[in-house]
């Protein structure tokens, strides 16, 4: 069965399933029982203005995003991340402003840069892909993360907390 979208302007608190998964990724570093979803017609991609939470697209706005594809749950985990980020103290809308929009922001190279160090985009991105490799082996886009599971792995500890 297809997962349901939510209707638009709709605003929802997660799910139990998707409190589970924020919970499975990040341990008890976030309170995901504090973060809703709001579907917006307007804007065509998702984003996450703080850590109260999460802007969708309506034609991407599950009512349970653990439902979804595997591609909508690695981008639930990447915003989840924003969120994570903001719930620490970050300022999202400077460090979007600092990591910038273009696809530069977003790429990250593990044998260059420590996590505490990449921006806001590149945090997400590699916990984003580590999410992906420990469920499939190449993103929906057919383009595998560029490093090896256990680089990820060897990483979780920097936004998982037990
Ligand atoms: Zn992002």
């Amino acid at each position: 069965m297809a997962p349901r979208r939510m209707k638009p302007l709709a605003l929802r608190w997660l799910t139990a399933a998707e409190q589970a998964l924020a919970r499975a990724v990040f341990g008890s570093g976030i309170r995901p029982e504090r973060v809703r979803i709001f579907a917006q017609p307007v804007f065509p991609r998702p984003f996450t203005p703080g850590s109260a939470g999460i802007v969708y697209p309506v034609a991407e706005s599950l009512t349970d995003f653990t439902e979804g594809a595997l591609a909508d749950q690695a981008t639930f985990v990447h915003e989840m991340v924003h969120v994570w980020q903001a719930q620490k103290g970050v300022i999202l809308a400077l460090a979007k402003i600092k990591a910038g929009d273009t696809d530069a922001a977003y790429r990250y190279d593990l044998d260059q840069q420590a996590f505490p160090e990449m921006n806001i985009e590149q945090q997400a991105r590699v916990v984003e892909h580590d999410f992906v490799l420990q469920r499939q082996d190449t993103l929906i886009t057919g383009r595998p993360p560029p490093f090896p599971a256990d680089r990820y792995e060897a990483l979780r500890g920097w936004w998982f907390a037990p």
